[in-house]
């Protein structure tokens, strides 16, 4: 019945189709970057995806809080309804959902990003350069180890060849906005600013130095904070000191540590 009525969201009742205009809208702006899904940050969010299945857990289907963005690729090719519970709830012992049979208990498995940080679970490898998202290496309690896991076998987040290479290049384009900031920063004149920016046409010289300078500065943390692969940005200030040349960048532009 949750998925008759799911697919009928838009045609039955009174202002269905109006609510989940508004629904997909607000959830639209909670997106990383501009409109990115938000398992992989990497493609175009299109679904109202459920993070607890509709067809193990019905009665969370119009549950607000249950509701996420992704792409076509997560929600259809991987997430499915895949999901991993703890069986008893509160215990250290997570089970992957068997299709036809009733959830073992509803305390999950799986990191709700709706309601977790999956940074306190996951770690980007950059220092060993696969980029791939792995159970973060502090974890004491093993329900987070558990989660980390199954929340990893479950999208292939962690290691899809496609997804590794655009986090590869994310940190690339991150670290060489932070060397372009500082240039534009130690820069003082004009001559200096159209010298720095790609297309020197883009400098409004009619402009005092210090007001072209700023916007440029602000355009460049704007560059930064609305790309693709957040996650990579925020492992950057998370693990800078043990990569050299991100250290030296954030060394010399401290205040990149506090950009989110
Ligand atoms: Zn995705």
């Amino acid at each position: 019945m949750a998925e008759t009525l799911w697919d009928a969201k838009n045609t039955i009742g009174n202002g269905g189709k109006a609510a989940f205009a508004e629904i997909k809208q607000t959830l639209l702006g909670m997106c990383v970057g501009t409109e990115l899904c938000n398992y992989c940050e990497n493609n175009e969010a299109t679904d109202v995806e459920h993070i607890y299945p509709k067809s193990f857990f019905p009665e969370r289907a119009f549950t607000w809080l249950n509701y996420l963005l992704a792409c076509k690729t997560c929600n259809t090719h991987f997430k499915l309804d895949q999901f991993a519970v703890f069986t008893p709830a509160l215990s250290a012992n997570a089970t992957t959902m068997q299709r036809k049979k009733l959830p073992s208990s509803a305390d999950a498995a799986f990191i709700d990003p709706r309601v977790e940080d999956p940074m306190d679970f996951l770690y980007l490898d950059i220092t060993g350069k696969s980029f791939f998202l792995l159970p973060s290496l502090t974890l004491t309690n093993p329900r987070d180890t558990a989660k980390a896991k199954h929340t990893l076998s479950i999208l292939q987040i962690g290691v899809r060849a496609a997804l590794a290479d655009a986090r590869k290049a994310a940190f690339i384009f991150f670290q060489s906005r932070l060397e372009r900031y500082q240039q534009v920063r130690d820069a003082t004149t004009l001559a200096d600013l159209e010298r720095l920016i790609e297309d020197p046409d883009l400098v409004d010289t009619s402009n005092t130095f210090e007001a072209e300078q700023q916007q440029m500065l602000t355009g460049l943390q704007q560059s930064i904070l609305r790309y693709s692969h957040p996650t990579v940005w925020r492992e950057m200030q998370r693990q800078y000191l043990s990569l050299p040349k991100t250290k030296k960048l954030f060394e010399a532009v401290p205040e990149a540590l506090g950009w989110k």
